[in-house]
């Protein structure tokens, strides 16, 4: 195989088919910094003439250092990197745990109203009354489709929700003069997010173990409950793809100890429209409106984390929030009482709400029961034509929206889950999640919404079990070298994450590198 400089292959190792997303052997793209140089410029700008310094020495001595491009190589920078970007918008998105469904153009063209879009969180609320209402709506909905009494919707994220929901629990067990309850309960297979915001709260987390299904084992929680135990963090249907049928159990077993149910909501497409949440017991629960509700997410952002809350919890939520006093809207920003105060500037994600409300009202009651249901089928339908070439750890009950395999089915074959995911880059899709849930080994965990037609359900089936019978037949070094296809090879994903260079120091820099 010939390599260039950046370690690619200027020739595929293998010849299969041509990949899907129309991606492969984009050259590598370098820095702005790399392109430009000090003579060129997008614009054209007179000369000044300065008669007389007003910056009082401190002019800038040394020059700025900012690459010179002409607009064509700064557009086309920006395309070529904007094409290295996959997206739900060029190909199917495998991603367990995350939601990625198509977003719906109508919630783009209702974002961008000037009435939703141009308005500013210090207006006058008199000026933005529509606002305010779709805010109320949205929450109304999210109360109704949850049966909860209460709902924030300041937080910007699951993760951020999560917070918003434990400051409501420990702001109830201290109104309760309780505060000395330090323990929450979370399951093993739970979502990184929930013990560290746990954790973050000054909590300590204490683990609780899955039984052979695949479930919370009841026994497990109820042995762990004691007067020390502020709350459980639990998600349904879980990270496993199951649902916790024994909720209503735990939540009985919870409340009669003293604490609160937590319920993380990030799976909440699976179920939407179909089980009300709080008719299962929960107090609080976040719902990713960038996941259920259809809000672009991926990079980083922008999410938005509405917690809903039971009665108990609902005199400790968060201001601001928005009240109707006959025709007007009133942002209360202050209340006497129970309230755990303000979690974040302003008001939440206008620009996401609007998308949220828009793809409930676009769907009606029935319709996000249906996307509900067509998660779920989807995710069965792949099980079920890939449990005979991949292992599936839990095999009792059928799936929810997500389908876990683990890497079993790999064994002996010296091709790891990460290996099968980069092979599955050279065929044009992007991998499922891996190595979550920590609960089974090697985990893939793969979720293809709704909004997969079959036809692309079964290019996928068809692309991971090509994929699967090739590993087997022992064919590692396609697994073991890929992705040969992708403008970059191996990457160390560890230490860009940990370690990011978010600054270009120059020629230092790349010297460095080439290290
Ligand atoms: C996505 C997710 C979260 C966190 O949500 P963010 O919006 O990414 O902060 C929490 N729990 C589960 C199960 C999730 O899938």
């Amino acid at each position: 195989m010939s390599m260039n400089t950046q370690g690619r292959p200027t020739a595929p190792a293998h010849t299969g088919s041509v990949s899907a997303s129309g991606s492969a052997l984009l050259p590598s793209e370098p820095l702005l910094f790399e392109i430009g140089d000090h003579d060129h410029s997008g614009v054209d700008l007179p000369d000044v003439e300065i008669n007389e310094d007003r910056l009082a020495g401190l002019r800038r001595k040394t020059p700025l250092d900012l690459p010179g491009l002409t607009e064509p190589e700064a557009m086309r920078h920006y395309v070529r990197l904007s094409r290295q970007n996959y997206s739900i918008d060029s190909g199917m998105y495998p991603l367990g745990s995350c939601t990625m469904k198509h977003n719906p153009r109508l919630n783009e063209k209702m974002a961008r109203l000037p009435g939703f879009a141009d308005i500013h969180p210090l207006q006058p609320v008199s000026t933005v009354q529509g606002a305010l209402g779709l805010i109320e709506q949205l929450g109304h909905w999210l109360m109704e489709l949850t049966n909860t009494a209460a709902v924030a919707m300041s937080p910007k994220a699951g993760a951020h929700g999560e917070l918003c929901g434990m400051m409501a629990i420990k702001a109830a067990h201290e109104a309760k003069g309780q505060g000395h309850r330090k323990v929450v309960l979370v399951p093993e297979s739970a979502h990184g997010t929930n013990p560290a915001t746990a954790a973050f709260l000054g909590y300590s987390v204490k683990s609780i173990d899955a039984n052979e299904n695949g479930t919370v084992d009841v026994a497990a929680v109820k042995a762990a409950l004691s007067d020390d135990v502020a709350a459980i963090m639990l998600t349904n249907p879980n990270t496993c793809g199951l649902f916790e049928s024994q909720i209503i159990e735990i939540a009985q077993a919870v409340h009669d100890a003293g604490a609160y149910f937590y319920c993380d909501g990030a799976n909440f497409n699976a179920i939407m429209g179909v089980v009300r949440p709080g008719d299962l017991g929960i107090d609080a629960m976040h719902i990713n409106l960038h996941k259920t509700f259809s809000t672009p997410h991926g990079g980083g952002g922008p999410g938005s984390g509405p917690v809903v809350l039971s009665e108990a919890l609902a005199p400790f939520a968060p201001v601001p929030f928005v009240r109707r006093n006959g025709e007007t809207l009133e942002m209360i920003e202050h209340v006497e009482g129970g309230s755990f105060g303000r979690l974040t500037a302003f008001h939440g994600q206008m620009g996401m709400y609007v998308r949220a409300l828009t793809y409930m009202l676009s769907h009606g009651k029935d319709g996000l029961a249906q996307a509900a249901r067509d998660a779920v089928l989807n995710a069965n339908y792949i099980k079920a034509r890939l449990q005979d070439l991949f292992t599936a750890p839990f095999n009792g009950q059928p799936v929810m929206h997500e389908v876990l395999f683990d890497d079993a089915f790999l064994k002996g074959t010296g091709i790891s889950t990460l290996d099968f995911a980069k092979a599955m880059i050279d065929e044009g899709f992007h991998p499922m999640t891996m190595y979550f849930p920590l609960v089974v080994h090697g985990a893939m965990l793969i979720e293809p919404t709704e909004s997969e037609s079959l036809h692309t359900l079964d290019f996928f089936i068809e692309t991971m079990r090509e994929l699967a019978t090739d590993a087997k037949a022992g064919n590692a070094e396609r697994f073991t070298a890929a992705p040969v296809r992708a403008p970059l090879r191996r990457l160390d994903e560890t230490r860009a994450a940990r370690q990011p260079r978010l600054k270009w120091q120059g020629d230092a820099q790349a010297r460095q590198a080439a290290q």
